[in-house]
């Protein structure tokens, strides 16, 4: 862990000067937490019982066979309960905060995923939850807004800015700034003011350690391991155990969208349009305009649209210590549906792009040599992304019939009424 909060010029705490104490205390809370026994008991247990860890590490064999080089494996991350590895930090800082005596807990989501993991997570802890979601996100992922709402969490439509995942996170801060007395702000990915990037870090690095037994079990040489990045906490996570080592090299796969263009991606790192800046509490490499506004992204991606990286990512990137490269929806969906096929294992579309980087690799590298991907998420969340690109005539048709079928149903037992 980082004393300063910096990891070379990154990181840090830039925020209104009401929120250090709160940060303090968060600080304070999470090192006490990580040193008593009973709090990691009861860590371990929900990780068992409650998200399915250990979670499996699968020889991919004949999409191995298939590209003729490296053998990939794949961490099965997809497999723990709410479908990503967003589950691993969610109930970690939900943990967390009812240790610290909060009774509420807020959070920011995107596509859903980080709000449908902190919604599942305080139920099972028994914390209220209000989950900050854009109003154009809301409109766009009802299939999550309604899961969170069934966990009983409160979806809040965010109506300022252009109305998507930033705008959701300014809305949190402000609510932690009047509220923090019985309020965690619980952040979905690496990054925001220290301590977040150290502390999700930390309840993400359990992908890696596990990832680390599972490959000594098998005695792999693994030459490569590979994680898709949006704000970073799978990647971080997953790699956390081996930064300090020399091998095996760590790769970062970034959504190159419809292409380098000005606003076609979500490029940090690979691209040429990120600069330094400071937003949502931390410095770090950022797609902005002209004015320094953070920039539109384009994914395929819901997950990996981030305009920002987490600020670690960033300072291994510049090291060389990660590397990173971009991987365009087209080949993406590519990936998705080559291990659907020859593995029977569904991508989400942000691991795809992960599983995209990784064929590449296992092209180059020789037979012997192990790559291990991280599946961060499974497939099944994106079928209403997946089915129009793979086949829009029929997902169209079925989509009208539904359509038709409630509006029958309507007819005959009103609309609104219980049934
Ligand atoms: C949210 C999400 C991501 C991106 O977030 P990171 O913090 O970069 O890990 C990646 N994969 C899946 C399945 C997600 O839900």
């Amino acid at each position: 862990m980082t004393t300063t909060g910096f990891f070379d010029r990154f990181g840090g705490r830039y925020v209104a000067e009401i929120l250090r104490r709160p940060l303090d205390e968060l600080e304070a809370a999470f090192t006490d937490a990580m040193a008593d026994p009973g709090f990691l008991d009861e860590l371990q247990m929900l990780r068992a019982d409650f998200i399915g860890r250990p979670t499996p590490f699968l020889h991919a064999a004949n999409a191995s066979r298939a590209l003729g080089g490296a053998d990939i494996y794949i961490k099965m991350e997809g497999l723990a309960h709410t479908g990503a590895h967003k589950i691993n930090n969610a109930v970690g800082q939900a943990l967390l905060a009812r240790r610290m005596g909060k009774k509420r807990i807020i959070a920011e989501t995107g596509a859903g995923q980080h709000g449908l993991a902190t919604a599942a997570a305080c139920a099972k802890i028994g914390l209220e939850c209000v989950v900050y979601m854009g109003a154009v996100d809301v409109s766009r992922q009802q299939p999550n807004v309604a899961a969170m709402e069934l966990y009983g969490a409160t979806v809040v439509p965010v109506h300022s800015g252009s109305r998507i995942l930033k705008d959701a996170i300014n809305e949190a801060m402000r609510d932690w700034a009047a509220s923090f007395e019985t309020t965690h702000y619980l952040i979905g990915s690496a990054l925001g003011p220290a301590p977040f990037p150290d502390m999700v870090r930390t309840f993400q690095s359990i992908i890696g350690e596990e990832t680390k037994t599972q490959i000594a079990e098998r005695k792999l040489d693994v030459a490569a391991l590979v994680a898709c990045v949006g704000g970073g906490s799978n990647a971080i996570g997953f790699f956390s155990p081996f930064i300090d080592q020399p091998a095996p090299r760590l790769v970062g796969a970034e959504a190159g969208g419809v292409g380098p263009g000005a606003g076609e991606n979500a490029a940090r790192m690979t691209g040429t349009a990120a600069r330094d800046g400071i937003i949502h509490g931390y410095k770090s490499r950022f797609l902005m305009d002209e004015d320094g506004q953070v920039a539109e992204t384009r994914s395929i991606s819901a997950g990996l649209d981030y305009p920002g990286i987490g600020p670690q990512l960033a300072a291994l990137g510049e090291q060389g210590r990660i590397e990173y490269t971009s991987v365009e929806d087209k080949e993406a969906l590519e990936a998705l549906s080559f291990f659907a096929r020859n593995e029977g294992v569904l991508f989400a579309l942000e691991s795809a792009h992960a599983g995209a980087a990784a064929m590449r690799l296992a092209k180059e590298l020789p037979r012997g040599k192990a790559i291990v991907v991280n599946m961060s998420g499974r497939g099944d969340k994106d079928l209403f992304i997946t089915s129009p690109e793979f086949r829009p005539r029929e997902w169209r048709d079925f989509l009208a019939a539904e359509l038709e079928r409630l509006n029958a149903g309507r007819e005959i037992h009103g609309e609104g009424v219980e049934r």
